[in-house]
C-alpha cells in the first residue's frame, strides 16, 4: 500500500511530491473516536475526520439508515420538482431546528463546497429577482476559508488557496479578521479589535459602494484559518452593518453546525440570525457526502413571489437531496438530539481549553492557545514569544509525530496544531488528547 500510495496517488491540499504525510499514515479501520493505521497503531482521532465525525466512526444507527434506504431507494434526481420522501422528511426536520433562527428552507448539496457556491449563487439571483443588478461583489474575511469551488475560493481570505488558480471571480474583497494574537491594528483587547475590524468592513463597503455588494460571507469562528473566535459582539455587529445596507449575511457553518461550537449552530452561539446558512461535513457525520443550505424566510417570499420571471433556480447537482445521504442525515439529527451532543461539545471543549492552558504554562512554545466555544481549539505556535517568530516545519512536524506516537492524532496548519475531535469525546479520551500533546511538547523543548 505504501508504495502504491507513493506512485498512484495525488493528495488533496498536499505537495503531489509528497506521498507520506508526516504522521498521517494509511488508515485502515476506526471505531468510536479512535482511528488505526495501517501498522495496527491505534490513536484518538483529535481531527474528528476533518472537522466532521461529529457523532464517532461507529454510530450504528446511521449505519442502519443508510442500510435501510440502500435497499428501497439507492437514488433517484431531485431536479425539476421530483423528489423522494426521505429529503423532504430532512427538510422538515431542518426547517423546526434553524426556524427559531428564521431560516426554514433548505437546499440540498453534496458537501461543504458546493453549499458555498449555491449561497453566493442564490445571493446574487436574489438581488436580481429584487431588481438590484448592480449587486455581485462578495466580501469576507482575511483567514475565511470557503471551499475550493471558484466562487469560494475567491471569497477565501487566504492567498495561498487563491493565486494558482487566478483569475477568480472579480468584485471579491477581504477584510481583516479580528485575530487577537497577531492583530491587525496596532491597539490592544478583543473588543476594541472587533470594534476596528467592523470599522474596515464599513470602510470597505463606503469604498465599493453599498449598492454593489451582494453578500458577506463569514465562518462564526474561523476554523482551517487556525480556530479564531471572534469578541461576542462582532458577528452581531457584521449582522447589524450587513442589514443596514442591503447586503446579505452568509453564515459558512460547514464547521460549525450541528453542535460544534456547543451551540445548534455557530450563528446561534452569537445569537445571530443570518440570511443563509451554508452547512456540510457533520450532517452526516462523514458517512455520505452531502451538505444544505439554510434560506431565511425573507429570501424565501422574494423567490416564490417572485412575478418577473426571475426566480427560476439555474443550479443544483445531481447528488442535491441525494436520498442515501438524507437518510444519514435524518439518523445523524436525531443522534445529535438523543445523545445530547453539543452539551458535550461544551464540556469536553472547555476541558481541553483548560488543559491547553496548562500546557502554555510549562511550555515556551506555545505562543497562544484559543478555544473556550465548543470542541474547536488551537494552539499557535513561536519559536520566541516576545517576537511570535512562527515556530520552525520540522519542530511542529516532530511535535505532531511524537503526539501520534503517544495516542493522539492531531492537525498540523502552518503554525497552528487544531484541535477538533469527535464531539462524543469522553472525559478520559480528551485527557489522552492533552497527554499526548505533552509528550509532543516535552519531545521538542
Ligand atoms: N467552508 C468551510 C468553513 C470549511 O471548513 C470547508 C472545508 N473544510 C468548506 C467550506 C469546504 O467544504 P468541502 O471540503 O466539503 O467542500
Amino acid at each position: 500500500l505504501k508504495e502504491h500510495n507513493a506512485k498512484s496517488l495525488w493528495h488533496p491540499m498536499a505537495h503531489p511530491g509528497d506521498s507520506l504525510a508526516n504522521p498521517p499514515a494509511i488508515i485502515t479501520s476506526a471505531q468510536g473516536v479512535k482511528i488505526t493505521d495501517v501498522d495496527g497503531h491505534e490513536v484518538v482521532d483529535a481531527v474528528g475526520g476533518l472537522w466532521n465525525v461529529n457523532l464517532g466512526f461507529s454510530c450504528q444507527p446511521v449505519k442502519d439508515a443508510i442500510a435501510a434506504q440502500l435497499d428501497v431507494l439507492p437514488y433517484y434526481s431531485t431536479f425539476r420538482g421530483t423528489t423522494n420522501d426521505q429529503v423532504i422528511q430532512l427538510a422538515e426536520e431542518l426547517r423546526k431546528f434553524f426556524a427559531p433562527d428564521g431560516l426554514t428552507r433548505a437546499f440540498f448539496t453534496s458537501g461543504g463546497s458546493d453549499s458555498v457556491e449555491t449561497a453566493l449563487r442564490l445571493a446574487r439571483q436574489y438581488h436580481k429577482i429584487r431588481g438590484e443588478e448592480g449587486r455581485t461583489k462578495f466580501l469576507s474575511l482575511k483567514k475565511g476559508y470557503h471551499g475550493t469551488h471558484m466562487g469560494g475560493a475567491s471569497v477565501n481570505g487566504n492567498a495561498n488557496f487563491r493565486t494558482q488558480y487566478e483569475p477568480l471571480l472579480p468584485g471579491c474583497h477581504h477584510i481583516p479578521a479580528p485575530y487577537t494574537y497577531r492583530n491587525p491594528f496596532n491597539e490592544s483587547g478583543p473588543e476594541r479589535l472587533a470594534q476596528l475590524c467592523l470599522q474596515a468592513l464599513e470602510d470597505e463597503i463606503a469604498f465599493q459602494g453599498a449598492g454593489t455588494i451582494a453578500a458577506f460571507i463569514m465562518e462564526p469562528v474561523l476554523g482551517a484559518g487556525g480556530v479564531i473566535p471572534p469578541h461576542k459582539s462582532f458577528m452581531p455587529g457584521v449582522r447589524e452593518i450587513c442589514s443596514k445596507h442591503g447586503i446579505l449575511l452568509i453564515a459558512d457553518e460547514v464547521i460549525t453546525a450541528f453542535g460544534r461550537t456547543g451551540s445548534w449552530s455557530g450563528s446561534r452561539h452569537w445569537g445571530v440570525q443570518p440570511d443563509m446558512m451554508a452547512t456540510a461535513k457533520a450532517i452526516t457525520n462523514g458517512y455520505f457526502p452531502f451538505g444544505a443550505v439554510m434560506i431565511a424566510d425573507h429570501m424565501t417570499e422574494t423567490f416564490e413571489k417572485d412575478t418577473t420571471g426571475k426566480a427560476a433556480i439555474g443550479h443544483g447537482y445531481t447528488y442535491s437531496g441525494h436520498p442515501v445521504g438524507a437518510a444519514a442525515a435524518l439518523a445523524c439529527l436525531a443522534e445529535t438530539q438523543r445523545l445530547n451532543v453539543p452539551e458535550n461539545a461544551a464540556a469536553r471543549g472547555a476541558q481541553i481549553h483548560r488543559g491547553l492552558l496548562a500546557l502554555q504554562e510549562k511550555y515556551e512554545l506555545i505562543g497562544d492557545v484559543r478555544g473556550g466555544h465548543g470542541l474547536m481549539c488551537a494552539l499557535e505556535l513561536v519559536s520566541d514569544r516576545a517576537t511570535k517568530a512562527a515556530v520552525d516545519k520540522k519542530t511542529i512536524g516532530k511535535l505532531q509525530k511524537v503526539a501520534y506516537e503517544a495516542g493522539a492524532m492531531v492537525r498540523v496548519s502552518g503554525p497552528n496544531i487544531i484541535l477538533s475531535p469527535p464531539l462524543v469525546l469522553s472525559d478520559a479520551e480528551a485527557a489522552t488528547i492533552l497527554s499526548a500533546l505533552d509528550s509532543g511538547f516535552a519531545a521538542v523543548s
